[in-house]
């Protein structure tokens, strides 16, 4: 099929996820090399975006290859229901041993949303299995434009309007406290007063209804898709004082910002904390294939313990948990970041993106930059001076992605802020290529 052919099949087959199919233009990839992809016309691209925020260690890694071949030839997926596999064993000992400390137990699930699915009904019936049942802790608190992925559990502690409003008849209620932040404060806060501030209104909800709380869900430090709305520094390590406090289970979700995003290897080790549950997916394998883990404490597993007659066990799984090919390609994952030292060539990556964000943030319509390790959101805004924004349906992000893309870089925005989440892989010099060609797509995108 020539590339005329694909994309008029695509437009015409394959649904899209997140994309109005009415005016999608395809870009039809055909192979990939470390950070470049390609298109089917040959064109490259710079992956500015991870391949939406998985990518690890740069596409067709050696090892990554190599490992998911080897695997190949013994078994491509067996069954984890009351039987096991060799690599999803080892990934979960590997996994408990980088974890937060006390994050001993692994469940497998297959996405990020179910990942967090797991979380969720894990909570829940823990607080009605334990020594002690509570078993009125039904209610989740969660936050303003947090995100959790689209299954129903998922979208009923997200929050983010424009995806959720739709959906709402058939959600759970959830308690929510707003996006704690860097920018826009409300009148009267600052920068040095803002976490005491939105602790504040935290300890208020937990202390009014802590008795019917279940678990509070956090996107630790960064909520990416709200478009990366960085909560200030000590605000996850006072939440984690004040779930211990009144009885509350702590629910971290490093889908996005887990395996070395922020520039550690999970994004709560920032502010040494560890939750009671733990959702990883999306970096988990390198980006390679749909694999997801859930961890969980000692405590939390042990509610789950009992004769069989008892019913004890977490009446939840899916058919792909703990895939081989996954596990596998997850462990040489993690060996590449023992052996390439990954997290030890951030500061320097990071440091060469910051250079470049200085100089973009003095531009006439970025109206902020919010990020930490290589997670960086540019927002375009209509008047600097007054914060004002460009209207949604202007697509000002959209405009400067379609631009960037004629300078080889491939970017996603959200709204009017451009997203960079490159691979950690990615090298100084496309650190340098990526960012000019951001820079560069701004003025078309704004004029
Ligand atoms: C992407 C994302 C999810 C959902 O992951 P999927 O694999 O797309 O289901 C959940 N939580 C966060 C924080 C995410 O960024």
């Amino acid at each position: 099929m020539n590339a005329d052919e694909l994309a008029q099949i695509d437009r015409a087959h394959f649904w899209h996820p997140f994309t109005q199919m009415a005016d999608y233009e395809p870009l039809v990839i055909e192979r990939a090399e470390g950070c470049t992809l390609y298109d089917v016309e040959g064109r490259a691209y710079l992956d500015g975006v991870a391949s939406l925020w998985c990518n690890v260690h740069g596409h067709r890694h050696p090892k990554l290859d190599a490992a998911l071949r080897e695997q190949l030839d013994r078994v491509a997926h067996t069954t984890a229901l009351g039987a096991s596999n060799v690599p999803a064993i080892e990934l979960a000992r590997r996994l408990a041993a980088i974890a937060p400390s006390g994050l001993e137990h692994v469940f497998y699930s297959d996405s990020g949303a179910t990942a967090v699915e797991v979380a969720l009904k894990m909570a829940f019936q823990y607080w009605r299995q334990r020594t002690d049942p509570r078993p009125r802790k039904s209610a989740y608190v969660a936050f303003t434009d947090g995100y959790h992925g689209d299954t129903l559990g998922a979208v009923s502690v997200g929050g983010v309007e424009r995806f959720h409003a739709m959906f709402a008849p058939l959600l759970f209620e959830t308690l929510r406290l707003p996006a704690p932040q860097t920018h826009r404060l409300p009148p009267g806060v600052t920068n040095e007063t803002a976490c005491d501030y939105y602790l504040a209104q935290a300890e208020e909800l937990l202390r009014r209804e802590h008795e019917r709380v279940a678990a509070v869900v956090i996107e630790p430090l960064i909520q990416c898709a709200a478009g990366i709305v960085t909560h200030p520094p000590g605000y996850l390590r006072g939440l984690r004082e004040l779930t211990r406090r009144y009885g509350v289970l702590l629910i971290a979700d490093e889908v996005a910002v887990g395996f070395g995003r922020t520039g550690r290897m999970f994004a709560c080790e920032q502010e040494d904390v560890s939750p009671d549950l733990l959702c990883l997916a999306k970096g988990l394998t390198g980006g390679y294939l749909p694999l997801a883990a859930t961890l969980a404490t000692d405590e939390i597993f042990a509610a789950f313990l009992g004769p069989y007659e008892s019913s004890r066990q977490f009446y939840h799984g899916h058919t792909y948990c703990g895939n081989p090919l996954g596990a596998a390609v997850a462990l040489a994952s993690l060996d590449v970041f023992a052996e390439e030292r990954v997290i030890e060539q951030l500061p320097a990556k990071i440091a060469r993106l910051e250079e470049h964000l200085a100089r973009i943030a003095a531009h006439l319509h970025v109206g902020n930059i919010r990020g930490r390790g290589l997670i960086c959101g540019i927002e375009l805004v209509r008047d600097r001076a007054t914060g004002e924004p460009f209207a949604w349906g202007e697509r000002r992000g959209h405009r400067a992605c379609v631009e960037a893309r004629r300078h080889g870089v491939l970017i996603r925005p959200l709204g009017n802020t451009l997203v960079v989440f490159p691979p950690l892989a990615i090298s100084l010099d496309e650190v340098d290529h990526l960012m000019l060609a951001i820079e560069q797509s701004i003025d078309p995108a704004v004029a």
